[in-house]
């Protein structure tokens, strides 16, 4: 398998500029250095019709090698990403979730209370090739499957 474009899945609605922006970022200039393209949904306009970027999500999904998944924030909503997810599983496409780490599923609440985040549902492992804390993992395996060097301390 040639991977020559990856889509870059994850919260935006909810999320702050550098929340949604940031990783995405960072995640195109590395695969770029490799020769990979992105289809970035952070790209779109804010405003828009929903049926239209709906449309064009599962289009450019259909279209990639691969899918990233930034699914970081364990107090978010994350029912656009999920159907991304299970789209791209259901169509034979790759997809590898980042899901920090456990320490990091703690919310310092107003309450004084710290709460903590809800574990990624076990569908997540399911419909993903692999699961990792960071993106720099993730990233390595996706480029990994250019060379079919797979690490298999990733495989789930
Ligand atoms: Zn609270």
């Amino acid at each position: 398998m040639r991977i020559r474009s990856v889509y870059l899945a994850g919260g935006i609605k909810g999320f702050t500029n550098q929340q949604f922006r940031g990783w995405r970022e960072e995640a195109e200039a590395t695969f770029n250095l490799a020769g990979i393209g992105v289809f970035s949904p952070a790209r779109k306009p804010l405003f828009g019709s929903d049926q239209i970027f709906f449309r064009e999500d599962l289009r450019e999904i259909k279209n990639a090698d691969a899918v990233l998944v930034e699914y970081r924030n364990r107090f978010r909503n994350y029912t656009g990403t999920d159907m991304e997810i299970f789209y791209a599983y259901s169509i034979g496409i790759p997809v590898v979730a980042f899901v920090g780490e456990e320490k990091d599923w703690v919310l310092k609440c107003d309450c004084g209370k710290e709460h903590k985040g809800q574990a990624p549902s076990f569908w997540l492992k399911q419909t993903c090739d692999v699961v990792v804390p960071d993106m720099e993992m993730a990233i390595e395996y996706i480029l990994s499957l250019n060379d079919k060097k797979y690490p298999e301390k990733y495989l789930n």
